[in-house]
C-alpha cells in the first residue's frame, strides 16, 4: 500500500481451467477493483488491464473524490476502446469495486459498477450485495419473469448488457456509509457464479485477514468447479467511519449520479426512488 489510507484490501486470482486470465484487480491506497475482461485472443486481458490502469493514478493519492472516480471512468472507457481498434476486434471488460472517497468532507465508500462482476458489502458473515448486473438475465428477473435462483443456472446468464468499451457513457454509483472493520467482498463471475452468498459471506467474514479472505473465496470456487478465470479482492476501513449525521436517513446506500457537478446526495436520493 502506498500512502497511508483509511482502506486496505488485497486481492487474489486464478486462471481455472481456462487458457488465459483475462480477469484483472487493484486493491491500493483508495482503490478496490475487480475487472472481467472479455474479446478474442488477448483483447480481453489487455481490456481488463487497461480498466485497470485508468485508476492506478488514484491509488496513489491519500485523498480520492467523487470526480476522480468518475473521471478514471471516463478514461477506461477510452483507453478500452483504443483496445478493440488496436486488436481490430470489439474489446471489453466488466470493473467494479469500492474506492474510498472524501464526499463534503466525509468519508464513504464510492462503490462503482458496469458488467457483472458484484460489489457486496459483509455484515458480519451475512452478505449484501450493492452492485446490480448489467445482464440479461438481470433484466429477466427485473421483469419477474424469472427468480434469481434461475437466474444462476440460465443458459444465457453469461450475456451481458454493459461493459467498458462499449462506447455508453455513465455507470452504477452508489455512496455507502463506512462502517470500521466491515470487509467489503469484490469479485468476478468465477466466484459468484459458482459459490453460494451464505459460504462467500462465511469465508470472507471468518477470515483472519483480508489477503486470506481473498486466497480462501479463489479456492472455493475452484473447488466449486468454476469454469471461469476466479479473482477476489476484500477491503475494508481501518479505523474510520462516516458520522450518522452526514448520513441523512437510516438507509444503508444509495444510487448516486455524479454526471454533472451536483453532487447533493440527499437531492440524488430524492430522484432516486
Ligand atoms: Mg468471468
Amino acid at each position: 500500500m502506498s500512502a497511508a489510507h483509511w482502506s486496505s484490501g488485497a486481492g487474489a486470482t486464478d486462471t481455472g481451467p481456462r487458457a488465459r486470465n483475462e480477469d484483472s484487480f487493484l486493491s491500493a491506497g483508495a482503490v478496490h477493483i475487480v475487472a472481467d475482461g472479455m474479446g478474442g485472443h488477448v483483447g480481453g486481458a489487455a481490456a481488463s488491464a487497461a480498466a485497470i490502469e485508468a485508476f492506478r493514478d488514484l491509488a496513489t493519492r491519500s485523498s480520492v473524490t467523487p470526480a476522480d472516480v468518475t473521471s478514471a471512468v471516463a478514461t477506461a472507457q477510452q483507453s478500452v476502446i483504443e483496445v478493440g481498434q488496436r486488436a481490430g476486434a470489439d474489446s471489453g471488460t466488466t470493473l467494479t469495486g469500492a474506492i474510498a472517497v472524501e464526499h463534503e468532507g466525509q468519508p464513504w465508500w464510492m462503490v462503482i459498477n458496469v458488467g457483472d462482476s458484484r460489489t457486496y458489502q459483509l455484515d458480519g458473515t451475512h452478505l449484501h450485495q450493492i452492485t446490480v448486473d448489467h445482464s440479461h438475465v438481470q433484466q429477466l428477473v427485473d421483469a419477474g419473469r424469472i427468480t434469481a435462483e434461475q437466474a444462476a443456472h440460465h443458459p444465457d446468464r453469461n450475456i451481458i448488457t454493459r461493459a467498458i468499451g462499449d462506447g455508453v457513457d455513465g455507470f452504477d454509483a452508489w455512496l455507502v456509509p463506512v462502517v470500521p472493520s466491515s470487509r467489503l467482498v469484490i469479485a468476478s463471475d468465477g466466484l459468484t457464479g459458482v459459490v453460494p452468498s451464505e459460504l462467500i459471506g462465511s469465508v470472507a467474514g471468518l477470515a483472519d485477514t483480508d489477503a486470506d479472505a481473498a486466497e480462501r473465496l479463489v479456492e472455493a470456487a475452484l473447488r466449486h468447479g468454476t469454469g471461469d478465470n476466479v479473482t477476489v479482492v476484500v477491503a475494508h476501513a481501518a479505523a474510520t467511519s462516516t458520522p450518522d449525521d452526514a448520513v441523512p436517513d437510516p438507509w444503508p446506500m444509495w444510487p448516486v449520479d455524479f454526471d454533472d457537478d451536483t453532487t447533493d446526495v440527499s437531492q440524488r436520493r430524492e430522484s432516486a426512488e
